[in-house]
């Protein structure tokens, strides 16, 4: 059984974990890498240079996530991290202060920029990464969406200045808290971007694509963005089945209630759903407080069930996991 799953940071990573979960516990679906593959496809829309170090969230909440090194509390980072190089470099007033790169997470980003710097692509360094987290054991394969830099902008109107630019989502999203409204979200470079070696095969090639409860617009819509993903995915042979990143009308973590406004789309369940359409989704979970859109969204040709969406834990996440893959498995008949 091979499984893609583009994926964000906290939302995509926290389902992928209970994914492998659910793989691991129904009998006959063999070991992983063997019996069952799957395949991560990284939202890269995040990545930054910070102090010359190329820096990826997204695939490093992946790899945290996967690999047991997650500080699960915040969502993001090394558990038991430490912020010494921080501290120092405020003491030198060395800008940007708003972006908190603990001692350990820092390891990863000179790994990876040393490895860029010596001529890898970004799929090369972060096999690399994935081999220290132990994905390939666990049956993951962790692929950037692209291999050329796809950034994520969008245009506002910055604190204290007048007139609208574009920035860096992460500067949006970091440093000013979503808080400036958001005209237009851009994913600059993406035209001339390809999908990273492997990423158009692995849709091809699966059993089922997954769209996990990540922001619609910054991670999947990024990797959507990259020319020929979206293609690949309308056109596959699996069932696409998508969860819901909102739950009772409302974001469970982060902003995107802030971002879904600004592509004009309703923050609502059954709104991410019809916006991603029936073109891109087969099946589509919402969660049981949504249960009165459930005939809206299968009114335009999506299969659509009420189901616990919370990932409160890693069975709670497992069980979603296998909704998905059950509602897969009807609206392959
Ligand atoms: P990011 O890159 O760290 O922002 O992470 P993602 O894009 O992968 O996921 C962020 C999304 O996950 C947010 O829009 C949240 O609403 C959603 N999310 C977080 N926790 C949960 C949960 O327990 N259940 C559901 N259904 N969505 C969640
Ligand atoms: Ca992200």
């Amino acid at each position: 059984m091979r499984i893609v799953v583009p994926a964000g940071g906290t939302g995509g990573a926290r389902f992928v974990r209970g994914l492998l979960a659910a793989l691991a516990d129904s009998s006959g679906t063999g070991a992983p890498g063997e019996g069952w593959t799957v395949t991560v496809i990284g939202n890269t829309g995040d990545d930054l240079t910070m102090w010359g170090l190329r820096v990826c969230p997204d695939i490093d909440t992946v790899l945290y996530t996967l690999g047991g090194g997650i500080d699960d509390e915040r969502g993001w980072g090394r558990v038991g991290e430490t912020f010494t190089v921080k501290d120092e470099l405020a003491e030198y007033d060395s800008l940007p202060t708003w972006f908190g790169l603990g001692d350990r997470d820092l390891a990863t980003h000179l790994t990876r920029t040393a490895l860029l710097a010596d001529g890898a692509t970004l799929s090369e360094a972060t096999a690399v990464l994935a081999a220290r987290w132990e994905l390939p054991g666990r049956g993951v394969r962790l692929l950037p969406m692209s291999d050329q830099p796809v950034e994520t902008h969008v245009r506002l109107v910055p604190p204290g200045e007048d007139a609208p630019r574009l920035v860096h989502f992460q500067e949006y999203w970091v440093r000013w808290r979503a808080e400036p409204a958001v005209e237009a979200v851009v994913s600059v470079g993406a035209e001339d971007a390809v999908p990273a070696p492997g990423v158009l095969e692995a849709i091809t090639e699966a059993d089922f694509i997954l769209l996990p409860p990540s922001n619609p617009v910054v991670s999947i819509g990024s990797v959507l963005a990259v020319p020929g993903i979206r293609t690949a995915i309308e056109e596959s042979l699996a069932p696409v089945v998508g969860v819901s990143p909102i739950v009772g009308g409302q974001v469970v973590r982060g902003m995107a209630d802030k971002l879904l406004p600004a592509i004009g789309v309703d923050v609502s369940a059954a709104g991410v759903g019809l916006a991603y359409g029936p073109g891109l989704l087969d099946g589509w979970l919402m969660d049981t407080s949504d249960a009165a859109d459930v005939d809206r969204v299968a009114a335009a040709g999506i299969a659509c069930r009420a189901v616990p969406l919370m990932m409160t834990d890693v069975p709670a996440t497992a069980e979603i996991a296998r909704q998905a893959l059950a509602l897969g498995e009807l609206v392959e008949q």
